[in-house]
């Protein structure tokens, strides 16, 4: 099927949640991407922070080739070796001590709150289960998650949400304690938000968000979904602050663009959890298990972060001179790769005139033009990118 063939077919029988780009990809390795009519693109989207490695990597994909043949699904009532292997890797290399498995970053976020509020039962006493939040956050598309998720526009329509969340400016460290009341017992955060426009917190307010649970025994849980495994030139991006979080929820990259999501915790965190407390049938199955596995170990043994960071820096250095040159570019902010050019105009019309010369970017918030790309790009990818930036911009700045 070409394009247009595609797009027919899906406008009839997809349901209509996503607004698409007129184009159906087909084909990816490393950087690049193809569609359905045959035309190459450069992806600085990476399937949103999920190809983290380039799209259909050898170690992952021959691990999943491998464990395909070998044993695709069993159940949780078993004991699966790539998960166990996984869950040992993922301790190993951050500040929590146990994992649960899911499929994706709401359902991490899910399991986030249901074992804070479990948590929060045993030890804090109960009527405890409230979970402050940031304003522009997201958590996810599920019930609790778009209730966790501090913007309007995904929660509305569908009402009654679950009770028990407070939003609060990203940031602000006197609206967050002011926040906090009897019914608290978890501050929920992204360490960059990502959907709400690439934004990043002062050191400072993460100092004192952490002296801040401490002293009110409040659960620290920070989403990575985003953000975490290398996208931000650290394994985990609370490492760059030097938190000690209670629980960390990931997904995205971390299968190496095969579903996988999970929800790690600190030993007397995660002990609130019991046989029968919680469960998900795909959670972290062998085959899940093992695409992470190979991601996670080429992530963290092929130098792949540290590319994450130098390209990052040339990336934004480059993204700067082009704020200098352009004024509708107010601001450039992120972290290794994630990064964000905040426009003063809307950024759809860049984000198409890139598009038709070959390069898949992303526009948060209607007017964020955001970077996420592969954290396998080279600094020439990134002079390709900036170039057709330049006349992108050149072209709008005629007209404002
Ligand atoms: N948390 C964050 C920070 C995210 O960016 C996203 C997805 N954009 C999610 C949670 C939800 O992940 P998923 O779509 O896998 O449910």
């Amino acid at each position: 099927m070409n394009n247009q063939e595609i797009i027919e077919v899906g406008g009839k029988y997809v349901m209509n949640t996503y607004g698409r780009l007129p184009m159906a990809l087909v084909k990816g390795e490393g950087v690049k991407v193809w569609d359905a009519d045959g035309n190459e693109y450069l992806d600085f989207i990476a399937g949103l922070a999920v190809n983290s490695l380039g799209h259909c990597h050898p170690a992952v994909t021959e691990a999943i080739a491998r464990q395909a043949c070998a044993l695709m699904h069993c159940s949780n009532i078993y004991w699966i070796e790539p998960q166990v292997k996984l869950a040992r890797l993922l301790a190993e290399n951050s500040d929590l001590d146990k994992v649960f498995f899911c499929n994706s970053g709401a359902e991490a976020n899910e399991g986030a709150i249901k074992l804070a509020r479990k948590y929060a039962k045993q030890h804090l006493g109960s009527g405890k289960y409230e979970i402050i939040t940031a304003l522009n956050s997201f958590h996810g598309r599920t019930l609790a998650a778009i209730t966790a998720t501090g913007q309007a526009k995904y929660q509305q329509g569908l009402e009654p949400l679950p009770a028990g969340f407070k939003y609060v400016p990203f940031g602000n460290i006197e609206a967050l304690k002011e926040a906090v009341g009897p019914h608290t017992c978890a501050v929920m955060l992204e360490p960059v938000q990502g959907e709400g426009g690439v934004n990043l917190a002062a050191q400072e307010y993460w100092n004192q968000v952490q002296e801040l649970c401490s002293e009110e025994g409040l659960l620290l849980i920070l989403d990575e979904v985003q953000c975490g495994l290398g996208r931000t030139g650290k394994f985990l991006a609370y490492m760059h602050y030097g938190l000690k979080p209670d629980i960390v929820t990931l997904a995205k990259a971390l299968g190496g663009g095969f579903p996988i999501g999970a929800m790690m915790a600190v030993e007397k965190v995660a002990s609130a959890f019991q046989p029968g407390d919680h469960a998900a049938t795909f959670g972290g199955n062998p085959l899940a298990s093992a695409a992470a596995l190979a991601a996670m170990n080429t992530m963290l043994n092929e130098g792949i972060i540290l590319n994450a960071e130098k390209v990052g820096n040339y990336f934004k250095h480059k993204l700067t001179e082009l704020a200098a040159k352009y004024p509708v570019i107010s601001e450039v902010r992120g972290l290794g790769l994630m990064l964000g050019a905040q426009l003063t105009v809307p950024g759809a019309d860049i984000v198409s005139y890139c598009q038709q010369k070959g390069l898949l970017i992303n526009c948060a918030n209607g007017n964020v033009l955001r970077f996420i790309p592969p954290l396998i790009i080279t600094e020439s990818d990134v002079d390709k990118v900036v170039n057709l930036l330049d006349e992108a911009l050149g072209k709008i700045e005629k007209r404002v």
